[in-house]
């Protein structure tokens, strides 16, 4: 008792040291004289335009960057010494699924850890409807970094018209672009589509140069996940150049790849259309994950019309031997046909699959091992069959060759994007592009294999898809630009999620900061949201 009374005792008369002897410290005379709320010294910057780094410093002032020169640290409430380090604009992901959960998972981790600032929804044809919901409830509850959206074909095709595999009527067009015009208006960047999944599968070019119109009308662009990446890849370019090109606005096709054997080793299939249109004034650009293995939903392996009308639908014509049998040998065509090797048993896996998580990270060999079942097509394909009658699975299919990533990666229009999507630490095993794919670009294809220049990969990260998608004050390291900035140790920068074990953050990035606030310091996320939406043209 009596010692707790001399406890008291000692704080009252440290308080009042305190507090006495404060003013005469004047500091808020001193916080007036600073210029800066945080300055970055001694940086090598690679500014986002492909020119190599220079040394300055970095001024920022609230949530812009104001000054870049010689800055004293005494003008700087905050200084962050990037000594031997890489200062650059932060990465800008143009091409992201984080639309899906980013409003339960605001800090968006697998993302801030790579040293994205900007992240891109909304792709592949999907979205979450109506937008302006999400971005009310994004601006009020606050998100890690910037968050921008595009406007879903397959969500306002399912929305008026279901799962028809028909054309639309006029008064069915007419909704639709009306709703895609409510999307814009609500800030969406441009229209996508996703043109293997359902329904966008069942729609005919003319319904989506139609709907480009309306965002032709905001000035929004047009990204496509084509119908095809192997054999008619080139059709599948040209139907989307024709689509942007009608409209007089940007075409974007998203995760490009040569995704069939038979093609591998023709780049010519992607650059001559691309080169092309250039010539002839359409603005045409692509982004690429640095895998030789892409992910997906089982449903794009299924032939399209046995998905027509809903999951009641399907399973009714999978009580038909005849209809069964069809679908079983489109799946075989489709998914475990090739010719080098690929779409093998061995090289599909089970990312995610909530009717039976003891698949996750296995391939379709060890699961029909597992079960008890000879590891042969027909009976991958019964599987693939059953797994999607319980609600279907993620999966991870090894379907590209190593050399045409790196040529794809040195095309000067291409850009650098994941593909993926919010990911809770832990959960199934999905793609590691969802970890690695910015560390992955700087360790493994610019400091090791020398495929392209830092300043050049920096570039694809940050001023290539700022420009894509007109977001006119980011991307780019510039007085009056949003200080979105990420500092790395270039020698050591890796990802490490690797297929078996995605879940690892990549090693490297020191500091991420968004719109002037650093969220990771010394490698550590400090749980700030200081993210912005990023509205589009259309925005009212
Ligand atoms: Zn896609």
């Amino acid at each position: 008792m009596k010692r707790g009374v001399i406890y008291f005792s000692l704080i009252i008369i440290l308080f009042f040291f305190i507090t006495n002897c404060a003013p005469l410290k004047k500091p808020e005379v001193v916080i007036k004289e600073k210029k800066y709320d945080l300055v970055i010294k001694n940086g090598r910057i690679i500014d986002g335009t492909g020119n190599p780094w220079f040394k300055a410093d970095i001024g920022i002032k609230g949530k812009r960057i104001v000054k870049i020169g010689r800055i004293s640290e005494k003008e700087a409430f905050r200084v962050i010494d990037a000594k031997d380090l890489y200062v650059t604009p932060g990465f800008i992901d143009i091409h992201t699924h984080c639309d899906r959960k980013i409003s339960e998972h605001p800090e968006v981790k697998n993302y801030i850890y790579q040293g994205v600032t900007t992240i891109i929804g909304g792709n592949c044809g999907g979205h979450p409807f109506p937008l302006r919901e999400l971005f009310e409830k994004l601006e009020k509850k606050g998100i890690a970094l910037n968050f921008g959206c595009l406007v879903g074909h397959n969500t306002i095709r399912r929305k008026v018209m279901g799962l028809k595999m028909k054309q639309p009527t006029k008064e069915e067009m007419e909704e639709m672009k009306r709703l895609v015009d409510m999307e814009m208006r609500a800030g969406a960047l441009g229209l996508s589509t996703g043109l293997a999944y359902m329904p966008g599968v069942y729609s005919k070019t003319d319904e989506l140069v139609e709907l480009a119109s309306v965002v032709a009308k905001y000035g929004g662009i047009y990204a496509s996940h084509i119908r095809n990446q192997g054999k008619r890849i080139t059709d599948a370019i040209e139907e989307a150049i024709e689509i942007g090109e009608k409209n007089g606005i940007p075409v974007q096709i998203s995760h490009i790849k040569l995704a069939n054997d038979a093609v591998w080793g023709e780049i010519w299939r992607i650059t001559k259309p691309v080169l092309e249109a250039r010539k002839r004034g359409v603005e045409v650009t692509l982004d690429q994950y640095p895998y030789t293995a892409t992910s997906s939903g089982f449903s794009s392996s299924f032939p399209s019309w046995c998905l027509e009308g809903g999951h009641e639908e399907f399973l009714k014509r999978l009580e038909d031997p005849e209809k069964y049998e069809k679908i079983k040998q489109g799946i075989i065509k489709r998914r475990l046909t090739s010719t080098k090797g690929i779409n093998k048993l061995k090289t599909i896996y089970i990312a995610r699959c909530k009717s039976n998580p003891e698949f996750e990270g296995k391939n379709l060999e060890e699961i029909l091992l597992m079960l008890g079942k000879d590891p042969i097509v027909e009976n991958g394909a019964e599987l693939i069959i059953e797994i999607q009658k319980r609600g279907g699975a993620q999966g991870v299919f090894f379907q590209m060759d190593e050399k045409d990533v790196e040529e794809i990666m040195k095309l000067p229009f291409n850009m650098i994007a994941s593909d993926g999507a919010v990911q809770e630490m832990g959960i199934g095993v999905p793609h590691p592009r969802n970890y690695g794919t910015y560390p992955r670009v700087l360790g493994r294809y610019v400091r090791e294999k020398k495929i392209i220049s830092l300043h050049e990969a920096i570039r694809k990260m940050t001023s290539l898809p700022a420009q894509t998608l007109r977001i006119r004050d980011r991307g780019l390291i510039r007085e009056g630009m949003y200080a979105d900035i990420t500092i790395f140790d270039f020698k050591k920068i890796m990802d490490k999620a690797t297929f078996k074990k995605p879940h690892q953050y990549a090693e490297g990035i020191i500091y991420v900061i968004v719109n002037g606030q650093p969220i990771i310091e010394k490698g550590k996320y400090n749980g700030k949201l200081p993210g912005m939406i990023i509205y589009g043209p259309g925005k009212k």
